[in-house]
Order: C-alpha cells, then structure tokens, then sequence
C-alpha cells in the first residue's frame, strides 16, 4: 500500500533546458526529453484526495504529463516565483469544472504577497496559512512543515505514511531542530542545486552538501532535486550519474519520479 507521491518538476529557476541556453545540460535534455526538468514541485495521490506541494510555473503542463485531473489541496513550501508561478493555473479549473475553492496552505507571511499579486483568485481558494510543526492529515498519510535554511521564510515537508520521508527543495543544510526530526527518514529528497560553487551557500547546497546532509541525518535514500544542470559548472544528467555510482544510497531525480510513502 502507501501513498503515490510523485516529483512534478526538479529543478531550479531556469528550466531544463532553458529557452536561452546551449550549455551541455540543456543540449542533452534538448535530445533526450527524459533529462528535461520542471521548476520544481510534487503531487500527493492518497487515492481520495490529490494533494499539491507548490504550484510551479510549469503546473499545468506537469498535471497534463501525470494525467492528475483534480486538485483538493495546496502547500507552497515559500513565496519564489519557481515555487508559486503556476498558481493562477488553477484558476478555471475551479471556477469551470469543481466550482469549489482548493485550500491553499501558505506562509504566513505570504499572505499579503498572495493578495498582492492574485487579487483574481480571490474566490478560487480559501487560504490558510500553514504553521510549523503543525501536522495535515489526510488519507493514510500526514504532513508536517517544518523549517527550512533558506533565504525567505520556508517550509520543508515530513511526509509520515507507511514510511517517513522529507521533501526540503530549498534549503542549505537543516536548522538542528528540523535536522532531529528527520533523524532516519527513509527517503530524504532535498535541495541540489549546484554542481560545483555553491552561490548561495545560505540558501542551497551543491550535490556533494545535499549527500552529507542525507548521511548526517542517517537518511536510507537520498534524492537528490531541485538540480539546476546549468551552474556553477554546467554538467549532464550523465556525468552526474556516472559521479554518483560511489554513493549507493543516492539517486538522481527526474520529472515524473514516484515514490510510494
Ligand atoms: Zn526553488
Ligand atoms: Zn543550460
Ligand atoms: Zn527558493
């Protein structure tokens, strides 16, 4: 049994590959769909209830390619653009076809921000601001948001089913209250941006941080997401999986990867 959780989109704020760019990573996902990735976001399937965490700004093309036809709930773990941009993707969806609004679990201090920038949506969700260490119960499955290390208030996902796992696409490293709750989750699927510099050492991890977090926390399986392919130094799913083969425990995401909590 378990619940179907699915990676929607795994990357960063470009886009694999991105309309602009002729690097190696986006070369390769230009030959091979299989490498492109989504702006980054997952889909809860409890079999009654689906349950969206963010709305990237690929979602309607993400739920097209995972033949999700309904939407019952939304987390957006923060308020980026990469994280946000595919809200109004909802809009007709509700007003034409479930004529109810979707709860929307967001930051507390995105709130204003939401307001701000859809005032259309008004009638489209009924907003709830999410609390740390607040657990959702839903079908055979419960989340609890917890903080990340990030540059703006986030929250990661603790994902308790018949397994335990943790989806933190944007964070570097693990505040210690967090990081002990995570102790021995079977799968931590978290933030690698960066192969190579790490621009933003507060905000994100390269791969090579994202493992030693997954080993810190004595996670079973790390996934490793959120990739942009693009920078410090550009680099291809290939190469990247070749590097990998040293870490049994470690793999690789992709658009559409399922896992079953
Ligand atoms: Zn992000
Ligand atoms: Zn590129
Ligand atoms: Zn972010």
């Amino acid at each position: 049994m378990g619940v179907k959780f699915t990676l929607m989109g795994t990357t960063a704020g470009l886009g694999v590959p991105a309309f602009h760019c002729n690097c190696i990573a986006c070369r390769e996902a230009r030959a091979d769909p299989f490498w492109a990735r989504t702006r980054s976001g997952a889909v809860l399937e409890t079999g009654k209830e689906n349950i969206l965490i963010d709305a990237s700004p690929d979602l309607s093309k993400q739920l097209l390619r995972e033949r999700i036809q309904s939407v019952d709930y939304l987390f957006v773990t923060h308020w980026h653009y990469d994280h946000f941009g595919g809200i109004g993707d909802l809009e007709y969806y509700v007003k034409l076809e479930r004529k109810w609004p979707v709860a929307l679990f967001l930051p507390p201090s995105a709130v204003d921000d939401f307001a701000k920038v859809y005032p259309f949506l008004e009638e489209v969700f009924v907003i709830e601001p999410w609390e740390f260490g607040k657990s959702y119960a839903f079908e055979g499955i419960e989340l609890t948001v917890l903080p990340a290390r990030h540059s703006i208030e986030t929250g990661g996902i603790l994902l308790a089913g018949s397994k335990r796992a943790a989806y933190f696409t944007d964070t570097a490293g693990l505040p210690a209250p967090t990081a002990r709750q995570l102790q021995g989750v079977d799968t931590l699927i978290c933030d690698a941006t960066f192969n190579g510099a790490n621009w933003f050492p507060h905000s994100h991890m390269n791969w090579q941080e994202a493992i030693a977090l997954g080993e810190s926390i004595r996670a079973q399986h790390t996934v490793l997401t959120h990739l942009a392919m693009h920078y410090s130094t550009p680099i291809t799913a290939a190469q990247l999986q070749e590097k990998l083969k040293d870490y049994a425990q470690v793999s690789l995401a992709y658009d559409g990867m399922v896992l079953t909590i």
